[in-house]
């Protein structure tokens, strides 16, 4: 856990904290959040050991990481914390966090990958079905590990896999609306 003082630098557990408005230290790394995630198998690191590379400030692990991008924001894991940590806020802050700091990610397709998971989502819309955003977002990745392809067979295949009635469009545009600003 990262103790706290007055005279500390600026560090990147204290910008997460600003962007979450919740400190890294609430997680006692209990692994529930982890053992409910939908995206789980795919990642490079657990979500609660992002965190704990947080806590320990191996900042640059963290931002390397593929699992923030493959994070799907199903909030399955902030359902589920004991105690109330937002973990998938905290995954919106370190994608965020990786962006300013013009991070390498490993993947260089995954950025584009993330960023047409969001486009589909401003046009359908998405449902809260726990499981359903995180197959589909993994569905399309490989789709795009797969095919090597370019942008028009991409699009081809989320066409694809996008269910034709996604639910709450309006509830997720206020959504776009918010994160649109920060
Ligand atoms: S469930 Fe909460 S406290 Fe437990 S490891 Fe995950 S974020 Fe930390
Ligand atoms: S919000 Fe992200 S980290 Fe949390 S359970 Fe869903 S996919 Fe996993």
């Amino acid at each position: 856990m990262s103790s706290h003082n007055h005279q500390h630098a600026h560090t990147i557990a204290d910008d997460i904290a600003e962007k979450t408005f919740q400190d890294v230290s609430l997680c006692y790394q209990c692994g529930k959040c982890s053992a409910g995630c939908p995206v789980r198998y795919y990642m490079d690191i657990a979500p609660n050991k992002v965190v704990r590379l947080i806590q320990l400030g191996f900042y640059e692990e963290a931002l390397k990481s593929e699992t923030p991008w493959l994070c799907a924001g199903c909030q399955t894991c902030s359902t589920r914390c004991p105690q109330e940590f937002d973990l998938a806020k905290f995954m919106d802050a370190v994608r965020e966090l990786a962006l300013e700091k013009g991070v390498e990610i490993k993947h260089k397709d995954i950025l584009k990958f993330h960023e047409a998971f969001l486009n589909q989502i401003k046009r359908f819309g998405r449902s809260y079905e726990i499981g359903l955003i995180a197959e589909y977002k993994m569905k399309t990745m490989h789709l795009m590990q797969d095919v090597d392809s370019g942008p028009d067979m991409f699009m081809k295949g989320l066409l694809e896999v996008i269910p034709h009635k996604m639910k709450d469009k309006k509830s997720v545009k206020d959504i776009f609306k918010k994160t649109a600003k920060k």
